[in-house]
């Protein structure tokens, strides 16, 4: 038995993912003698680097694009900058057309303008004043509101009317993003880059689920200052260098400790009992960063919850689309005809690959909804070796290509393993088209990874869900999960909270103040607050 689960602690946490390894870090650091537990034999959960090719060529199976992370709070109160490097590419987003042009997004705002001039002038005026006024409310209003608990939702409008740029962000979250760019953009390239930069994985799936965006999320199709970036030496450096500051900081970690329940005991959570019927006792609280369906159902039961929270659990959405993915190891990084209108497109962070018009996102967008593999291939890549060499052997190359699909898409009779290897090739089929060095010639090694994957790996990741809950508006801001639960000493501190799934780490940050406060914990940082950051709006406008 591994020694950890042999003693009492003040806190479990349940999950080792980034968000259960913030949270953990900053309460050991409180003093709080805490237990991350994993079902897993490693930590990290969507921060995952592995040589699945061949050896050296290290591919990040899971997340690869992270949100702006060496300027988070929680990285530098943490001190991760010790541990962790992140690369902030120049060129963030590259889309290559069949027509030889391409569109290259970068940080600097003269060169983005000019680069969106050469397919409208009008196009790249109005990036340009909606630019100026997203990088404003980006850092004064998007940024505080990410790492903050929400405000309940009227005194937010309040606050946020009484300033002209508060309006002006109130009037964008009450548009449907699609709309908005529709009507902003005449440049069908632009538009389709634009919807690229505010969804999260090249899709506009999830957007259109809701007519409204009340995070604010299409002010990330301006801004450029605030964008991804990439953990050097693959992402799973980020779970390292947090578990290192966590075990650094008195921490224990359990790894293949299967949580099978939560223990309720005098109608308050006191600890938590393994698949294996051992139990390990919390003083103080218990804190889940997985699902919320596993967490409630499974680990509880409907029978302990209040019907109230049975109903939020029915109603709650996960994400419909998954991720296929194709991970590559190769001779050289690929490189687009269409370099020779913008040699940049071959090194942004992020592409766009094989929707030229509307009518193909949206093509996709219908098959994915039906349930059906989609007939146009489209997907999002990277040229990530050339960003970061440490990702590859010396010369050589990694790529990836992530493609939209239904969780169990209608394979017309044939059998998982063709349909893998059948879609793989499309992908490359349709990569040459752009890049002509695509060829199979330039593929060392290759390893399909899909939901039916990761959801094996990550048991949380519900219904090939990467998020743990849609953004929809209904589960977004003050309508998002929530941190305390009904049962007194249990926490959620994971994606279902604000602000959601991906790496932003917000969730286990935000948990990590307001379980210290609960606690009477001396908080040695100082926690972000949403409402003085909005009520200084006004001294600014
Ligand atoms: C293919 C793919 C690509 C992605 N790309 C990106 C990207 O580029 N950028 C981005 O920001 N995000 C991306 N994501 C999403 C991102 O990985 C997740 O949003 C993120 O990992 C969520 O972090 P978390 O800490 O909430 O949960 P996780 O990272 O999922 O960690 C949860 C942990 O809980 C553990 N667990 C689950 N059930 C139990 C149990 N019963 N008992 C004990 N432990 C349990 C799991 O083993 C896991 O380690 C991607 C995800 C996938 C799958």
């Amino acid at each position: 038995m591994p020694k950890p689960l042999e003693r009492h602690y003040d806190g479990i946490i349940i999950g080792a993912g980034h968000h259960g390894l913030i949270l953990g870090s900053y309460l050991a650091k409180a003093g709080l003698n805490i237990l991350v537990i994993d079902r897993r034999l490693t930590y990290g959960g969507g921060l995952a680097t592995h040589e699945v090719t061949e050896p050296g060529f290290y591919h990040n199976l899971h997340s690869i694009n992270h949100f702006h992370i060496s300027e988070t709070p929680w990285f530098k109160d943490l001190g991760l900058d010790d541990k962790v490097t992140y690369i902030t590419p120049r060129y963030e987003f590259g889309q290559a057309h069949r027509d030889g042009t391409a569109l290259v997004l970068g940080r600097d705002l003269e060169e983005t303008v000019a680069n969106i001039a050469r397919f409208s002038a009008r196009d790249a005026a109005t990036f340009r004043d909606w630019n100026r006024r997203a990088e404003a409310i980006t850092a004064r209003i998007l940024l505080p509101e990410r790492f903050s608990e929400p405000l309940p939702q009227h005194e937010r409008e309040e606050i946020l009317s009484r300033t002209a740029m508060g309006r002006d962000f109130l009037a964008t979250t009450r548009r449907q993003p699609l709309d908005l760019v529709e009507e902003l953009f005449e440049n069908e390239h632009v538009r389709l880059l634009m919807l690229f930069k505010i969804s999260l994985f090249g899709t506009w799936l999830t957007d259109t689920l809701s007519k409204t965006s009340p995070m604010g999320s299409v002010i990330r199709a301006f801004d450029l200052q605030t964008g991804y970036q990439l953990c050097q030496g693959g992402s799973f450096n980020l779970a390292r260098g947090l578990m290192e500051t966590f075990i650094a900081s008195g921490g224990s970690f359990a790894p293949q400790a299967h949580v099978a329940r939560i223990l309720i005991e005098g109608g308050r959570a006191t600890g938590i009992a393994l698949a294996d019927g051992r139990s390990v006792r919390a003083r103080q609280f218990v804190a889940s960063t997985i699902d919320v369906h596993q967490t409630f159902e499974t680990m509880i039961g409907r029978d302990q919850l209040p019907d109230d929270l049975c109903r939020k659990l029915d109603g709650f959405r996960y994400t419909p689309w998954t991720l296929f993915g194709l991970h590559l190891a190769l001779n050289e990084s690929p490189r687009f005809a269409a370099a020779g209108f913008d040699p940049n497109v071959d090194r942004a962070l992020k592409w766009s690959i094989g929707a030229d018009t509307m009518a193909e996102l949206a093509s996709a967008h219908q098959d994915v909804q039906a349930g059906r593999v989609p007939k146009i291939v489209q997907f999002g890549a990277g040229p990530l070796s050339l960003i970061d060499p440490t990702q590859a052997p010396p010369g050589k190359h990694t790529t990836y290509a992530w493609h939209v699909m239904p969780l169990d898409p209608d394979l017309g009779g044939r059998s998982e393993a063709s349909f893998r290897a059948e879609f793989a090739d499309a992908i490359i089929e349709t990569w040459a088209r752009y890049c002509p060095n695509m060829t199979k010639r330039n593929i060392i090694g290759s390893y399909v990874y899909t939901a039916r994957d990761y959801t094996r790996e990550l048991i949380n990741m519900r219904d090939g869900d990467i998020f743990m809950g849609a953004f929809n508006a209904e589960q977004v801001m003050y309508n998002h999960f929530g941190y305390r639960t009904p049962i007194p000493n249990l926490y959620m501190a994971g994606s279902p909270c604000h602000p959601g799934g991906a790496i932003s780490g917000g969730a286990g940050y935000i948990a990590a103040g307001l379980i210290a406060r609960d606690l009477g914990v001396n908080t040695w940082w100082q926690p972000c607050d949403a409402r003085p950051a909005l009520e200084a709006l006004a001294d600014g406008a």
